[in-house]
């Protein structure tokens, strides 16, 4: 390792392609675990890359394999993190916790969500209740491991006397952390599937949002917590609120034009947000541009940009990971799977009443075995691999078909074909 360039690399003083390159170097010297660590938390926040999603481990691994690595297998087998058995021999570092995959997701179900269709005599009609019922807000998790994790699940009643969703991040840490170890033992870590929806990237109160800011100080925006700059290589802390001797605004938020003009990076006549003039002309920012506008400018801060959502922030302070799927890409969910297959049990089970629907919830929850989750997970593994070798949306579904039809002994155990698209 080259330690003049690591110290250099430390403090900012490479440049964004010699950063670049430094990476590559770092990459052909280090583990995975090691690598995935140090992109996450050290790389990219300084050279500025978003990373929205965390890299996995299997990643780390793969980006070593495209840099010319090779994981031996010595078995006729890859295995893969997560399914526990006694043989499994994982490829992880010593002292390193387990990583299981878990996958995490909330539905409605209502009561009257029966079977759609029935049989019937000659000239009756099926009677079907109206409207969707009173209804059940639920929150799971399934683990690789142990399937449903029931001690996490979480069921609210809404409807009349309930206003609206509940704000999942707490559960999260009351329910979810206890329950996941209770389940696993010591040792292990979760590696936490959520999508994209609004409620999973939900910020704190006192995050650093660009959206939340006004241009000019005080008015309606949150006080938030301290931000920082780089200044001549150095790291700046700033204050998001005036001091409480300012002449005006004692103790107000900082708009964006004064978090900007302290970091050196507002001039006169920039707009706060690129929109649509009344003569139809301009629009939204272009998608390559950097400072186009105050939003945009401030957007790109690497401070900004390193603001985790609440529900990241839970996960992580319990000491798990966060990870989050692609927009659009439900079939990457196989959390989307034990949704169907738990709301086909309570539409056959349905008898149109709210007391029904509640007794059905557990039994369908308890009704989906470990075996089909595997099932689903794997699957889900087929389309990543199609994906990685660049496969389009139709060719993946091809590939996924294919390969989820083949027979394999135990889900833990990746047959060696199957194992090669990983590489
Ligand atoms: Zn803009």
């Amino acid at each position: 390792m080259n330690l003049k360039k690591l110290v250099e690399f430390t403090k900012n003083k490479l440049l964004h392609d010699e950063a670049k390159r430094y990476l590559q170097c770092i990459v052909k010297t280090e583990m995975p675990s090691g690598l995935k660590k140090y992109l996450e938390l050290e790389l990219f926040p300084r050279i500025q890359v978003k990373v929205l999603k965390g890299i996995s481990l299997r990643t780390a691994q793969q980006w070593l394999h495209k840099e010319g690595f090779k994981y031996t297998a010595h078995k006729k087998a890859l295995y893969f993190d997560g399914h526990e058995r006694e043989d499994s021999q994982l490829p992880l570092i010593p002292g390193e916790p387990r990583l299981v995959l878990v996958a995490h997701d909330e539905m409605t179900a209502q009561a009257h969500d029966g079977v759609m269709m029935s049989w019937v005599w000659q000239g009756e009609q099926p009677l079907k209740k109206k409207g969707a019922g009173r209804g059940l807000h639920q929150s799971d998790f399934i683990c690789s491991t142990v399937g449903w994790l029931k001690e996490a699940s979480k069921t609210l009643e809404y409807g009349k006397n309930y206003d609206g969703f509940w704000n999942g991040e707490l559960f999260l840490k009351e329910d979810f952390a206890p329950a996941f170890e209770k389940a696993h033992g010591p040792g292990y870590q979760a590696l936490v599937m959520v999508d994209n929806s609004q409620g999973h990237s939900a910020y704190s109160e006192d995050a650093l949002v660009v959206s939340r800011m006004n241009m000019n100080t005080g008015g309606k925006q949150p006080n938030m917590q301290n931000g920082w700059y780089i200044k001549d290589s150095v790291q700046v802390p700033q204050e998001m609120n005036l001091p409480p001797s300012h002449a005006t605004h004692p103790g107000q938020p900082k708009g964006m034009k004064q978090i900007l003009l302290e970091r050196g990076l507002y001039w006169t006549g920039l707009v706060m947000q690129c929109k649509k003039k009344k003569d139809g002309s301009g629009g939204k920012c272009k998608s390559d541009a950097t400072s186009c506008c105050a939003k945009r400018i401030l957007e790109l801060q690497p401070d900004f940009k390193e603001q985790k959502s609440l529900v990241q922030e839970v996960i992580e302070e319990c000491g798990h990971i966060c990870i989050f799927l692609p927009k659009f890409h439900c079939e990457l969910n196989f959390i989307e799977f034990f949704w169907g297959a738990v709301k086909k049990y309570l539409r056959e089970h349905c008898d149109y009443t709210f007391k029904t629907l509640q007794e059905n919830m557990l039994m369908a929850l308890a009704s989906v075995s470990l075996q089909t989750i595997w099932k689903w997970e794997h699957r889900m593994d087929c389309w990543v691999a199609a994906y990685d070798v660049g496969l389009g949306a139709k060719e993946a579904q091809k590939k996924v078909r294919e390969s989820s039809s083949k027979k394999y002994t135990s889900h833990r155990r990746v047959p060696e074909t199957l194992a090669a698209q990983f590489n």
